[in-house]
C-alpha cells in the first residue's frame, strides 16, 4: 500500500464523508485506499508517492486530449487574471453557446450550468414545464446526476455501492420516475400506454456509461424518438459523458437520432464545473428569463470556466481528425485486451463505442443492466489491483466505463495490454 495515499486516506476519513468527496473515487468495491493525486500531464498521473499511472479514467470523462492540455491552461490563466467570476454577461458565454450550437445537432439555445447533474435537473423541469406532465421515464442503470428524480434503480458509484434507489429521496418524488430497460423498447412502450398522455419526458443515457459501457442496440435510439414523438413526450439525451466524445456532435451524430433537449457536462468543461442544457427554440423559450420555468446560477458561465471549455471544444471542432485517432487508439487497447483475456481463456465481454469502452468478465452479451450484473466482480477487484501494481489507473468499479485520450501514445497502450497480461495471469 502507497504510504502517503493510505496516511492522507486515513486523515481524509476523520473530516470527509468516506474520504472522499464523489462516492465513485472511493474504493470500496475492489478494496483498499484510493490512490491520493498530486498532478497529471496527457495520459500520465502522479500520486503523491510519486509513482506514474496509465489514465483511463480522464477525470471521468473530461481529459479527451489528455491532462494540463496547453490551450486550455493558457486560457484559463489568461481569463483568471481579469477576474475569476463577474456575475453579469461577458462575450465568451455568447461564444460558447455560438460554438456548441455549430457542434450540437438540434441545439437552438444552451443554458450553461456548474455541472451535469445540474443540467439533467434543469432538463427534466424545463420537459416538465414545456408539457405540463409530470412522469419522467428513465432507464435501469443510467445515471443522470444526484437529482432526487434519477436517484431510482441508477448507475455509477450508486450502482456500485449498492445503493441504486437512495434514502432521502421522497415517495412523492419517487412515483413520477418510471424505469424501463435499456435496449428494451417493448418496456418503454408498457409504460406509456399505461401512462398514457402523463409522460412529460425519457431521459436516456444514448450510450449506457454508467452501469460500464454498453451501446444501444440497433433502432433503440430511433425507436425512443418515434415512441416520444407519438405522445408529444420530450426526448432528452443525456450526453454529459458521450457529447463531444462519441462524436464531435456527441451521440446524437453518431447514431443520427435528434433528441429534443440534450445535456452536457465533462468535455465541455475541460475539466472545470461546467454543465449545459440545450434545445430547439420552441422548447427553451419556456426557460427563464424569455417564459416561467425558473432555472439560475451564481457561478453559472464562469469565466474561467467557460475560457478551459471553449478551448477545448474549439479544438475538437477545428480538428475533427482526433476523432479518427481516437477511434484507431481504442480499437488497438481494445484487440490487445481481447487477445489478452482469449489467451488466458478468461471469459470476458468488451463493449466499446468511440473512445468509450469497458470490460465485463462474463460469457454473456452484455446490453442491459441485468447482463452487465453478470460480470465477475472478484475476478474485477484482482484485475484492477493488479493494473495498478503495474502502473495502470482504470475506474475502481466494473460498472464505470473507461475514457481514452488522444494523449495515450501507442506505447502507453502496448504498456498497458502487457499490464494486463500481467495481472490477469496473477488474478485468475
Ligand atoms: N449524466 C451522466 C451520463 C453522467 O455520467 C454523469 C456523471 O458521471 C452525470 C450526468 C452527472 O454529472 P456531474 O457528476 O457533473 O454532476
Amino acid at each position: 500500500m502507497l504510504e502517503t495515499s493510505k496516511t492522507l486516506f486515513e486523515r481524509a476519513q476523520q473530516s470527509i464523508p468516506g474520504g472522499v468527496n464523489s462516492p465513485a473515487r472511493a474504493f470500496n468495491s475492489v478494496g483498499g485506499a484510493p490512490v491520493f493525486l498530486e498532478q497529471a500531464r496527457g495520459s500520465v498521473l502522479t500520486d503523491v508517492d510519486g509513482k506514474e499511472y496509465i489514465d483511463y479514467v480522464g477525470s471521468w470523462g473530461p481529459m479527451i486530449l489528455g491532462h494540463a492540455y496547453g490551450p486550455v491552461i493558457e486560457a484559463v490563466q489568461e481569463a483568471a487574471a481579469k477576474s475569476t467570476s463577474f456575475g453579469a454577461p461577458t462575450e465568451i458565454e455568447v461564444k460558447m453557446a455560438e460554438l456548441v450550437k455549430q457542434m450540437a445537432p438540434g441545439v437552438d439555445k444552451i443554458r450553461m450550468v456548474n455541472s451535469g447533474t445540474e443540467a439533467c435537473m434543469s432538463a427534466i423541469r424545463v420537459a416538465r414545464g414545456y408539457t405540463g406532465r409530470d412522469k419522467v421515464i428513465k432507464f435501469e442503470g443510467n445515471y443522470h446526476g444526484h437529482g432526487d428524480s434519477f436517484l431510482i434503480n441508477a448507475g455509477s458509484g450508486a450502482l456500485t455501492l449498492g445503493t441504486p434507489s437512495s434514502p432521502g429521496v421522497t415517495e412523492g418524488t419517487a412515483k413520477d420516475t418510471l424505469t424501463a430497460d435499456f435496449n428494451d423498447l417493448n418496456s418503454v412502450k408498457k409504460l406509456l400506454n399505461e401512462y398514457k398522455g402523463e409522460v412529460a419526458a425519457i431521459i436516456v443515457e444514448p450510450v449506457a456509461g454508467n452501469m460500464g459501457c454498453i451501446p444501444p442496440q440497433k433502432g433503440f435510439l430511433a425507436g425512443l424518438r418515434e415512441l416520444c414523438d407519438a405522445q408529444d413526450t420530450v426526448l432528452v439525451f443525456d450526453e454529459v459523458m458521450t457529447g463531444f466524445r462519441v462524436a464531435q456532435g456527441g451521440a446524437q451524430q453518431r447514431f443520427g437520432v435528434t433528441a429534443d433537449i440534450v445535456t452536457y457536462g465533462k468535455i465541455i468543461g475541460a475539466g472545470l464545473p461546467v454543465g449545459a442544457f440545450g434545445g430547439s427554440r420552441e422548447i427553451m423559450q419556456v426557460v427563464s428569463p424569455d417564459g416561467p420555468v425558473y432555472q439560475a446560477g451564481t457561478l453559472s458561465g464562469n469565466p474561467l470556466a467557460m475560457a478551459a471549455g471553449y478551448a477545448l471544444l474549439s479544438e475538437l471542432y477545428e480538428n475533427p481528425v482526433h476523432y479518427d485517432e481516437l477511434e484507431e487508439k481504442t480499437t488497438y487497447l481494445f484487440r490487445g485486451m481481447k487477445e489478452v483475456f482469449e489467451h488466458h481463456e478468461v471469459s470476458a465481454t468488451i463493449n466499446r463505442v468511440g473512445s468509450m469502452m469497458s470490460v465485463f468478465f462474463t460469457r454473456e452479451e452484455v446490453r442491459d443492466f441485468q447482463t452487465a450484473q453478470t460480470t465477475n466482480r472478484e475476478l474485477f477487484r484482482d484485475f484492477f489491483h493488479g493494473m495498478l501494481t503495474n502502473g495502470v489507473y482504470l475506474p475502481p468499479s466494473p460498472f464505470e466505463s473507461w475514457f481514452l485520450a488522444n494523449s495515450h501514445t501507442e506505447a502507453m497502450l502496448d504498456e498497458t495490454i502487457t499490464a494486463a497480461d500481467t495481472a490477469i495471469a496473477d488474478a485468475i
